[in-house]
């Protein structure tokens, strides 16, 4: 293979001021992240999403954090085809009528898209509510096709399911099945954020999923239940796509996560067959794209994972045990999420969003003269917590 190895790039440290308010101004992002740039040979590696037959490169894109049609043009002139949404919130249906505008013109059959349908459910539990109906998960998803000027999607999925009994809740399986019978998918999937080995086994069980999308990364600390999870639902002829793999930049006093190296970890895994990281800058694409052609891990990389194995970055593991520890029984998972969103992807509007939608109590930590929690990935949430909510605030 005729490969130009380049140098090492290293990419310069970025402060960022959130809805350019200053808040938050004790944080740096970590954008000076180490890799090992090669020019891509043109033979991108490319896997089978199971039994659909549909067939992708390794790296798509996860347009929740894009919101730009020249970045969405570049991906697709790097060779990326699969593209993945999320139904029905603000920002994505922004992205979507943008992605739709991008790719209009463009043979159909030539992309394939997923959109994920959300429907309210306890936090604690992780049980649906009543208000998560088959006609809201209908009206999502038409409003979603609308948006984004297709007629239908590849992959429609069950979105964040963490438990057995949701994997197989009545009205959500019923508005699938109608869609796919309608021409409004071709294909079903389920994902998962929390608990993931539970839902990833209903998903390989219930001979309705075909395609499940998990999180998974070299830094999660049930990654080898994950894992086995994930060869089991591969095995049953599910597609796998692996998410929260990258963009768990630590906090001030660590090295940054080498998403590089994140990329190849979870991709060494052949039961994985695609990843959809969600960039939003020409840098970080460039990052995500470099594993295409390779997925070698070069010493350095081996070197880096050794080092972050112990780190959490911005990821919640999801193990819940903070839900019962809070006196105020706060969200805390969803709350950490929106710190992540923050801090991890640079995007305050989804975390904005995501704050106003918890319903949560005008006060909060502020009873608590010392908090109890005590959080798997060993952080101080009541901290975070007060830190993410300022931005409850911001107009
Ligand atoms: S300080 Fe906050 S997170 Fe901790 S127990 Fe109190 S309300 Fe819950
Ligand atoms: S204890 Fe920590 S890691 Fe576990 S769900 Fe709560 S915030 Fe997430």
């Amino acid at each position: 293979m005729n490969k130009k190895i380049s140098r090492r790039i290293f990419l310069r440290n970025s402060s960022f001021g959130v809805l350019g308010t200053g808040l938050f101004r004790n944080h740096t992002f970590a954008t000076n992240i180490n890799y090992q740039k090669n020019e891509l040979s043109g033979k991108l590696i490319y896997r089978t999403l199971g039994k659909t037959g549909i067939r992708v490169p390794v790296i798509g894109m996860g347009i929740l954090t894009s919101g730009s049609p020249a970045l969405i043009k570049a991906a697709l002139d790097a060779g990326i085809t699969h593209f993945d949404s999320t139904a029905g919130q603000p920002q994505q249906i922004r992205n979507e009528e943008m992605l739709g505008e991008v790719l209009r013109g463009r043979d159909r059959k030539s992309i394939i898209y997923g959109t994920k349908v959300h429907l309210p459910q306890d936090y604690k539990t992780g049980l649906y509510e009543k208000t998560a109906t088959e006609k809201e998960f209908t009206r999502i998803l038409d409003t979603a096709l609308k948006s984004i000027q297709m007629d239908y999607v590849d992959i429609l999925y069950h979105h964040m399911v963490s438990r057995r009994e949701s994997a197989f809740y009545e009205p959500v399986m019923k508005a699938m099945e109608k869609a796919k019978k309608a021409g409004k998918t071709r294909f079903l999937g389920l994902t998962s954020h929390n608990n993931v080995p539970e839902a990833v086994n209903a998903a390989a069980d219930s001979k309705f999923y075909e395609v499940v999308m998990a999180s998974y990364n070299p830094r999660q600390l049930d990654r080898l239940q994950v894992k086995e999870a994930i060869a089991s639902a591969a095995e049953a002829g599910l597609g796998v796509v692996a998410i929260k793999v990258i963009r768990g930049d630590i906090e001030k006093g660590h090295e940054p996560i080498n998403p590089v190296a994140s990329l190849k970890w979870v991709l060494q895994d052949t039961n994985v067959h695609a990843t959809i990281p969600g960039f939003s800058n020409f840098d970080e694409m460039n990052i995500d794209l470099s594993v295409m052609d390779d997925l070698t891990l070069t010493d350095d990389e081996l070197n880096d994972l050794k080092r972050e194995k112990s780190y959490s970055g911005f990821f919640c593991q999801g193990c819940g045990q903070c839900l019962k520890q809070c006196r105020a029984e706060l969200p805390i998972p969803d709350l950490m999420r929106a710190y992540m969103y923050v801090y991890g992807y640079r995007q305050p509007a989804l975390a904005h969003t995501l704050l106003r939608t918890l319903k949560l109590p005008r006060k909060l930590c502020d009873d608590c003269s010392s908090c109890q929690v005590v959080c798997l990935n060993g952080w101080k949430v009541s901290e975070k917590i007060c830190d993410i909510t300022r931005l409850r605030d911001v107009p």
